[in-house]
């Protein structure tokens, strides 16, 4: 004889075949009464099985949760106040995206949920077919088919209700979805707030509170005043706060937003589960005739690649112009500031550390923000989801999603990107775990400052083969991306991988208020950090290639040999007539004027450049980081490094660009362009202490190692300071690794 008592509700949209299928399942073992304070008709029944007695409850039907009429209010009481063991809810599946909608907020709650898919002899007439075990991962509880009318599939749905109200005691995790960057954060923030608080805890989940909240649901605020008014009114603040946000970019509320995403929801999750064996004449809404064409399998790929392209080059061709200003501005105040300055410590801090360091940073703004511009366009239209839904099955092998492709490309996954706005891209990512892996390895991707470290290597040691080495190089950091991306999903960055659904909201046009708004609070968070810690960390740098300062002892005789070739020059000047000299002035001045820098140098002012070249050599070596590039020689020799290789890499923790001038000093060329390296690559392709397979190791090194400092702050930003700090150690370490392999490998085939 059965003595626990499980309660069982039924619930389901009006005319979906609820009170069919309670029929079905109890018999004539019926009991009609009314719902407690409503004139609302309950219905419940009991079954006897040889373990259980089962309480049937036949709720009214309902579209959502937030309740509106008596017979909403009934259904939605029952599933927060009676607590039942399990809820089946009764689809009518010939439109499961729509019956799926009251699904997703029966889950929210934390209810133990089983999904009676009804109706499915009018889905089979109809043409379609429903892959039943797909909706169960995807939605994360049983489904079973059944056809109300004929008692088809009652056993087996009385079967899963039980053992779902059985297992783990009842217990359900509630359902999390998305609902987008606005609205996530502020459900993350309130989260605690409610739990802390305990405020309706007796109903439900504290995030369900948060969503009943941004909903406006008025009586749930109602009580929860009631309980606890301070708490309240700090919810409603917050609400208050996202929802003019909300209207000021999207022009709708919270509550709108949150069926577009879950409708968003579920359609990713029909859009998968529901086939069309049989062709049928769906009527096609604008949305899905859209989609036709750029979801398509072979048109999708070309539209996506095209748009891709697109965003690439337009951030980069138009970033160009204000970068180049930029540039030019910081550069004309280092002048002006050095013209002002006396030659000295404090003119070097300000000018080489404080303003090219924020000069620098200040620099990738405008990229910033067109690219903020432009992928929040793409997003908001609903593009970015249809790409991942395109990607996903490749990206998804190597434990990433289909939106990582946007922050690879932008990093330099077509040669030339930049990391910083690559890092932060990778916002579109909703998932964590996904997010985080795809910002580690987004940085091996070739960014503009490797380039000229590559091609000045390509020039060095394979002169013609430029573009293939180019080539190579790109399609290397991809490898390494993706295969470095799996090795941390299976390791560091684990999570079990939560069934993906695709949220597919409909196509919206954008708003250009929206669009500035975005953008502009997400530079803003780059530029100040600017003025703060990137500040900090270009003057540590600065320092460690200033001090200790040559001692005069050893500076001397480069300042003697200055002083000698001096000395000769005057003596060896001929008397000439003073209009000579000055119409020789006045040509130089000609020329500098029209935009020839290089006045031709008298042989002697050439002599002296080489010998301040050789000093600052001999500066760079005497520095902190030379003697810590020395000193690395021990551990770089077996990639194939020298002593100029170690400083260069050091400088290249700060900015990529360093590499190349820092090896420009480092092999007395004094201060060269890291666009015009060609005396550099025959002074290296001539050094004894470097080789091909070094060239090739110091190839691999770079595109694997630390990011630059400016891409470290900016996955400060979006992932903290430990996992910011990983990267460096990490990543050093691979290319560490994988270059002593390069170089001893390529040593030995050689
Ligand atoms: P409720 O309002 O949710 O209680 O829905 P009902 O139980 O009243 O059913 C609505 C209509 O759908 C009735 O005409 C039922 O006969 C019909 N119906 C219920 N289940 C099925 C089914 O599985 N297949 C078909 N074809 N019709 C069904
Ligand atoms: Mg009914």
């Amino acid at each position: 004889m059965p003595t626990k008592t499980l309660t069982i509700g039924l619930a389901g949209n009006p005319n979906c075949g609820k009170t069919t299928m309670f029929n079905a399942l109890t018999g004539a073992h019926q009991h009609v009464g009314n719902w407690p304070g409503v004139t609302v008709e309950k219905k419940s029944g009991k079954i006897i099985t040889d373990e259980f007695i089962l309480d049937v409850v036949d709720l009214p039907g309902t579209y959502s949760l937030t309740a509106y009429s008596e017979e909403e209010k009934a259904a939605r009481n029952f599933l927060t106040d009676d607590h039942p063991h399990v809820v089946i809810n009764v689809l009518n599946a010939d439109s499961l995206e729509r019956n799926l909608y009251l699904a997703i907020q029966i889950m929210e709650l934390g209810v133990p949920l089983v999904l009676a898919l009804n109706m499915m002899d009018e889905v089979r007439k109809a043409g379609k077919d429903i892959n039943v075990p797909l909706l169960t991962k995807l939605m994360g509880c049983p489904a079973v088919e059944t056809v109300a009318r004929q008692g088809k599939g009652k056993r087996e749905l009385l079967e899963e209700a039980v053992r779902v109200a059985t297992t783990k005691n009842g217990r359900t995790e509630p359902l999390r979805i998305s609902y987008g960057p606005d609205l996530d954060p502020v459900l993350d923030a309130m989260e605690p707030i409610i739990a802390q608080a305990g405020l309706l805890a007796e109903k439900g989940p504290a995030r369900w509170v948060g969503i009943k909240y941004l909903e406006g649901d008025t009586s749930v605020i109602r009580h929860g005043q009631e309980q606890n008014p301070n708490v309240s009114r700090q919810l409603e603040a917050m609400v208050a706060k996202v929802a003019q946000h909300l209207k000021a970019t999207l022009s709708a509320g919270p509550d709108g937003i949150i069926a577009d995403y879950r409708y968003g929801y579920l359609a990713g999750i029909a859009k998968q589960v529901v086939s069309y064996p049989t062709i049928n004449a769906e009527r096609i809404r604008l949305s899905d005739r859209i989609d036709r064409v750029l979801t398509h399998q072979f048109a999708g790929p070309i539209v996506m690649a095209l748009i891709i392209y697109l965003l690439y080059t337009i951030t980069f061709a138009l970033g160009k112009f204000p970068m180049d200003g930029l540039e030019a501005a910081f550069g004309w105040l280092g002048d002006t500031v050095k013209d002002a300055m006396g030659d000295g410590l404090l003119r070097s801090l300000i000018v080489d550390g404080a303003i090219a360091g924020v000069g620098g940073v200040m620099g990738f703004v405008p990229l910033i923000m067109i690219m903020f511009f432009l992928l929040s366009a793409l997003e908001d239209t609903g593009y970015v989801a249809r790409m991942a839904y395109m990607l996903d099955r490749v990206f998804r092998i190597f434990g990433l999603h289909g939106t990582s492709v946007l922050p690879f490309i932008i990093s330099g996954g077509i040669a030339g990107g930049c990391a910083v706005p690559g890092v932060m891209a990778s916002r579109t990512l909703r998932s964590p775990k996904e997010k985080l892996a795809t910002l580690l390895v987004a940085p091996f991707m070739t960014c503009g400052a490797k380039v000229p470290v590559f091609l000045m290597l390509a020039a060095a040691f394979f002169p013609g083969a430029e573009a293939s080495v180019m080539t190579a190089v790109t399609l290397s950091a991809w490898v390494a991306a993706l295969l470095v991306a799996k090795l941390l999903r299976t390791t560091v960055v684990k999570g079990e991988s939560t069934p993906f659904v695709m949220e597919l909201p409909p196509y919206r046009m954008p708003t250009l208020r929206g669009l500035c708004i975005h953008t502009w609070e997400r530079s803003w968070q780059y530029m100040r950090k600017a003025g703060t810690v990137i500040l900090g960390i270009s003057i540590l740098l600065w320092a460690a290639m200033t001090f200790p300062s040559l001692p005069a002892d050893l500076a001397k005789p480069f300042e003697d040999r200055i002083a000698a070739i001096q000395a000769q020059a005057d003596e060896a000047k001929p008397e000439a007539p003073a209009e000579a000299v000055a119409a020789a002035q006045a040509s130089a001045e000609g020329k500098k004027n029209a935009g020839e820098d290089d006045a031709p140098l008298t042989p002697q002012e050439k002599a002296i450049k080489g010998i301040e070249a050789e000093k600052a050599e001999a500066e760079l070596l005497n520095s902190f980081a030379g003697r810590a590039g020395v000193a690395m020689e021990k551990v770089m020799s077996p990639a194939g490094f020298n002593w100029r290789v170690n400083i260069s890499l050091l400088g290249g923790f700060a900015a990529k660009e360093v590499i190349v001038s820092t090896l420009g000093t480092a092999y007395s060329l004094g201060k060269i362009e890291a666009e015009e390296a060609a005396p550099l690559s025959e002074k290296i392709s001539q050094d004894e202490t470097f080789s091909k397979a070094g060239a090739l190791a110091l190839i691999a090194f770079v595109i694997l190692y630390a990011p630059c400092f400016v891409t470290i702050v900016t996955m400060a930003k979006e992932v903290g300071w430990k996992w910011a700090a990983f990267s460096m150690g990490f990543n050093t370490a691979l290319a560490y690794v994988v270059a002593v392999i390069v170089f001893q490998t390529s040593r030995l085939l050689a």
